[in-house]
């Protein structure tokens, strides 16, 4: 084997090992979605749920919007985990309180880059608004009524406003 075709193999073994890393990294990236699974926003600890909705397992940025994608796709939607929005540690979604049609906003628009369907009217409908915030106990949920509005709700309510429109 000439110098230059072992050069050659060299490269392109280095090429292969780079790829490899770099899928490799995808995957992490994959395993651990930073952004919502249906609308992309970046997810935060608080809010961030475990959804299945027509039998894909996904992370979404809020109940609301795994509900709107529920809506949208009519297809059932499962919590898997929800977090309480007044620790971030995970609940269990049978188990949580919901706050919904509150004056506060679920997903900060601001501060992100949005795609252009969803930057043309700020009036537009939004999948995420009103939020849906996970409370593990109903005082939490009641006072947080108290400060933004809102109405609490079981899971069964919130879900159930899937099928409605
Ligand atoms: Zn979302």
């Amino acid at each position: 084997m000439s110098a230059r075709k072992k050069t050659g193999l060299a490269v392109l073994g280095l090429i292969v090992l780079a790829m490899l890393a770099l899928g490799g990294y995808e995957f992490r990236e994959f395993r651990a979605p930073k952004e919502c699974g249906f609308c992309r926003r970046p997810l935060q600890q608080k809010l961030r749920v475990v959804v299945e909705i027509g039998g894909q397992r996904r992370e979404a940025c809020c109940p609301q919007c795994a509900v709107s994608e529920s809506r949208q796709e009519h297809k059932p939607v499962r919590l898997i985990a929800v977090r309480d929005y007044t620790t971030g540690h995970d609940l269990d979604p049978k188990q949580a309180w919901y706050v919904n049609h509150s004056r506060a906003l679920a997903c900060t628009h601001d501060a992100m880059h949005m795609d252009e369907m969803k930057h043309t009217d700020p009036l537009a409908f939004d999948r995420c608004s009103p939020g849906a915030f996970a409370f593990a106990k109903k005082d939490d949920a009641e006072a947080f009524i108290a400060q933004n509005g809102g109405q609490v709700l079981s899971m069964e309510q919130l879900l159930g406003e899937a099928h409605t429109q």
